[in-house]
């Protein structure tokens, strides 16, 4: 069994810790910075970092790979295509790997970062800067269309998957969804569940995809009333998915 917690880094992160109890080996997923991990580590004798994760380049996830890399020998899984600090496997898409005894699949998901991959095992989704709660990744390197694509093929896993992105944008997702569906009553009731959650400074991660494709827009381009919210804003019509997921991108990119 492997037990699977946060170590908030920086403002906003949080650096998946994965702990596998029988062998006490630990794993964690884009370490932007070391020192929350060495600080766990210290604070958790006996337990030895055996494996890092990568999705993507951007230094808020790979900040800490170097020094913990030095530090406790641990191997280094990122995407073939970026630069990645002390990388020991290069990942591309349909890869899998064992780390902890799991196996991943390798999920390629331009759009955020060009080369921006996921880690998928049974129920469990690392998906870094792709999907959010409530809301999805920037586009720094990609194209609406190939984000769209990345989202689709997340979405696709089964609906019980726990979704562990890597920063508390929750809430700020949430009051932007809430304007594009001001009519959907799951996301209001999400809006009112987290916002007493982040006032007591509780966590809002992981999430389900269930609980996503009911609030998070980006998920949604599908439906009517995004299709005619965005329509209504930009005054088009028939918009293909990709072209709603482009103009909610765009608008979110100003909320
Ligand atoms: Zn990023």
């Amino acid at each position: 069994m492997i037990q699977i917690t946060a170590l908030p880094a920086f403002t906003d992160n949080y650096i998946w810790l994965l702990q596998d109890h029988s062998t006490q080996r630990c794993a964690v997923v884009d370490p932007g910075d070391a020192a929350p991990v060495q600080a766990w580590l210290a604070a958790h004798p006996g337990w030895v970092l055996s494996d890092i994760l990568i999705t993507h380049h951007h230094h808020d996830h790979v900040g800490g790979v170097e020094r913990l890399k030095k530090a406790t020998d641990a191997t280094v899984y990122g995407p073939a295509s970026e630069s990645i600090p002390g990388r020991d496997v290069a990942l591309k898409d349909h890869d899998r790997i064992s780390v902890l005894g799991w196996e991943f699949d390798v999920i390629q998901v331009p759009g955020h970062t060009l080369g921006h991959i996921a880690f998928y095992h049974q129920g469990h989704l690392f998906c870094g800067d792709t999907l959010f709660a409530a809301g999805c990744g920037r586009l720094f390197e990609g194209t609406p269309e190939q984000m769209h694509h990345s989202l689709s093929r997340l979405a696709a896993l089964p609906a019980d998957t726990l979704v562990y992105c890597t920063h508390e944008y929750t809430l700020s997702n949430l009051k932007f969804a809430a304007a594009v569906e001001p009519g959907n009553p799951d996301t209001a009731a999400r809006l009112e569940k987290v916002t007493a959650q982040r006032e007591a400074g509780i966590m809002t991660l992981p999430s389900t995809l269930a609980l996503e494709k009911l609030t998070n827009p980006f998920l949604r381009v599908d439906e009517t009333s995004v299709k005619e919210k965005v329509d209504e804003r930009n005054g088009t019509q028939n918009r293909a998915p990709s072209a709603v997921f482009a103009a909610l991108r765009a608008w979110k990119d100003k909320f």
